[in-house]
């Protein structure tokens, strides 16, 4: 069955291959990115391949933005029945050189972006009694991070939400659980590495139980499944993609 499925954060790394997995099993895709140049050319290369996509460039913190986005999305594909939020923001700061305004900034992308975007799309998804919501949060969440408090307690947040929503919404049809990755090799990983904020992807791979780097493919299979007709009986969960750097 074709379902209207919408990825935040669809312009770059796991966010793509999200948006890549639903196209390919028949889904009308509709790809959300602050970066506009970037998520377009994603969605031309998926309506290339045959699929029916559209892209808008939003802010997630920009509540009426994402409002006004979701409301093209049903016009153009249809009632929204999907959502993977992986729309997020990295930054590496001590604790104490942390501005409030920084937090303020990481907040409102990581965790009232999420909001946003999940208040937009629930609606649609109470009126047609089915749903799947998939956020992708942080296995820094679980294990602690040094350096990224301010991003820490962002996804820990989506991590509550996450549980919040499914207890909420298990009646009515809606599954609502979280991805937290772990070392999946993206632009977000990239970038750290190359300002020498974190060891070298020799080094990690080093350290990596598995022996290599995840790739967005191995979330967006995940989310797939999480997002399928046989999922509906896992809801409020924690699926880890790590390759066992948390256990
Ligand atoms: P990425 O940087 O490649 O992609 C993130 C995307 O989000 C980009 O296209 C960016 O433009 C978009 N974005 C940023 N701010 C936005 C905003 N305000 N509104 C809309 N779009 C915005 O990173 P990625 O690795 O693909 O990350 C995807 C998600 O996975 C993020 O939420 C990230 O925190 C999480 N994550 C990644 C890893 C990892 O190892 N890569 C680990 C844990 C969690």
């Amino acid at each position: 069955m074709s379902r209207v499925a919408v990825v935040t954060g669809a312009g770059s790394g796991m966010g793509v291959a999200i948006s890549q997995h639903f196209a390919a099993r028949g889904d009308r895709v509709a790809l959300l990115d602050v970066n506009g140049d970037a998520v377009e050319e994603v969605t031309q290369r998926l309506r290339d391949g045959g699929a029916e996509a559209i892209s808008c460039q939003v802010d997630v913190s920009d509540r009426r933005a994402v409002f006004a986005a979701i409301e093209t999305v049903r016009t153009e594909l249809g009632a929204v029945e999907i959502i993977v939020t992986s729309a997020g923001i990295e930054a590496f700061v001590p604790f104490l050189e942390i501005s409030p305004e920084s937090w303020e900034h990481m907040m409102a992308v990581n965790l009232t972006g999420t909001f946003n975007c999940l208040q937009a799309v629930v609606p649609d998804m109470l009126a047609g009694g089915w749903g799947r919501i998939v956020t992708i949060s942080s296995s820094s969440a679980q294990s602690g991070t040094k350096n990224m408090s301010h991003y820490v307690a962002s996804k820990g947040g989506v991590i509550a939400l996450t549980k919040a929503l499914a207890v909420e919404y298990a009646p009515r049809g809606i599954t609502v659980n979280t991805i937290p990755p772990g070392f999946i090799e993206t632009p977000m990983v990239h970038r750290p590495i190359e300002a020498g904020l974190l060891p070298s992807m020799e080094e990690l791979i080093a350290r990596a139980p598995v022996g290599r780097a995840g790739t967005p493919d191995d979330i967006a299979a995940a989310c797939a499944f999480l997002c399928s007709e046989e999922a509906g009986y896992i809801t409020g969960q924690l699926i880890g993609v790590n390759g066992g750097w948390y256990l």
